[in-house]
């Protein structure tokens, strides 16, 4: 009789069973589920690389982050699928030569500040280790402007944004959360003063982003103007690259949407282009977003994918079945949510019945609207 336990996943769930209750090792166990069938069931893959969570049971850690840790999280955060760990001691060298270079500005314009909740709320690494200083003793990251975390106000705050820049022309990243107002100057999106008059964010941009070594668009406003440009869009806002555009800047944008940015698309990407340059264009899709994590549908890895080929589709919320029929845009939504799931990999929308809305998509939120209706 073997003693313990062992979790078990069928479809989206996944629990504690008794050894003894399994099958002998190498014979299929079942499992009834809905419609009178069957379905095996398996003993998740312990060896594979995984997100620290609280599903597989991991502590969250608050303190003595060690660079080991980071390390293996680092390539389990950035890479789940597509590298192995035959990458980790690369990966530690390029920390070890680059992290140091770059500078962050981040700054948020038209926005709900969801992006900088989700991202700060990253549980491993927390974002202290990430942006301040123990992922590598003597290299940091520097996150020198970010209006809701910095402790500094008022001229010092706009003036070392601007210090930053003058400093390290080419060198520093700049973070755009949010989206940009452009109508009547920008004056409907105002970050600091400067001699008594606010400065629009649009006027921040125009300053900004020339000399940045990248823009980063942080979330779906950012990206492509999202809600904060749903209609009727009273201020004019764009996303950040559109307005690069207009105002004939050619600084690169990587665009990183999500409403909110999931924190390791956020943490993977910046980790990217510090240790590695700027993504090929062949990294990036159309919309300039990075393939590695928005290069399937949601459709293509959804737990649901069973129930929509036997034509099972649930009507109303709680019902078992594909989503599809109350909304679900998990078709045409390019992200990895299912594999990657949200809370340090505690759920997912669809996994928690809820339609996926497409909310990394150029369209959200006026193109995927009523979003409980089939399109
Ligand atoms: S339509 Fe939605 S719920 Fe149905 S399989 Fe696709 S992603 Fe999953
Ligand atoms: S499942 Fe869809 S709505 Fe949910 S976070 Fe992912 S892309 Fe956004």
């Amino acid at each position: 009789m073997r003693s313990g336990t062992s979790r078990l996943r069928n479809g989206q769930h996944s629990w504690d069973v008794p050894l003894s209750a399994l099958a002998p090792a190498g014979e299929p166990a079942n499992l009834p589920v809905a419609n009178g069938r069957t379905e095996p069931i398996v003993a998740e893959d312990q060896s594979a690389p995984r997100l620290p969570s609280a599903a597989s049971g991991a502590r969250p850690q608050t303190h003595g982050f060690s660079r080991r840790e980071f390390l293996r999280w680092a390539v389990a955060a950035t890479a789940v699928t597509e590298f192995t760990l035959a990458f980790l001691p690369r990966l530690g060298a390029a920390l070890q030569e680059a992290v140091k270079e770059y500078p962050l500005v981040w700054m948020q314009a038209a926005a709900c500040s969801g992006c900088s909740v989700s991202v700060i709320n990253t549980i491993h690494p927390s974002i202290k280790n990430v942006i301040l200083d123990q992922i590598l003793p003597g290299h940091q990251i520097f996150l020198n402007y970010h209006s809701t975390l910095m402790a500094a106000a008022g001229k010092l705050s706009t003036d070392t944004a601007i210090e930053t820049a003058r400093k390290n022309k080419g060198k520093y990243v700049y973070l755009v959360e949010g989206a940009v107002p452009t109508l009547d100057n920008g004056i409907y999106g105002t970050l600091g003063e400067e001699d008594g008059k606010p400065i629009t964010m649009l006027e921040w941009v125009r300053r900004l982003a020339p000399d940045a070594l990248a823009v980063l668009a942080v979330g779906t406003c950012a990206a492509y103007g999202g809600v904060a440009a749903a209609k009727p869009n009273p201020t004019g806002a764009k996303g950040v690259g559109e307005v690069l555009k207009t105002l004939h800047i050619s600084t690169p944008v990587i665009n990183i949407p999500g409403c909110p940015c999931h924190p390791d698309w956020f943490i993977g990407t910046v980790s990217r282009v510090l240790l590695y340059g700027l993504p090929k264009p062949k990294e990036l899709d159309e919309f300039g977003r990075p393939k590695l994590y928005f290069g399937k549908t949601v459709h293509n890895r959804c737990i649901n994918r069973d129930y929509l080929d036997e034509g099972v589709f649930a009507s109303h919320f709680g019902e078992a079945g594909c989503l599809l029929e109350i909304g679900c845009k998990g078709p045409f939504t390019y992200a990895d949510c299912p594999l990657r799931q949200w809370n340090s990999g505690v759920n997912w929308c669809v996994n928690a019945n809820a339609p996926c809305m497409g909310c990394t998509e150029p369209g959200f939120p006026d193109a995927h609207s009523p979003l409980y209706q089939r399109r």
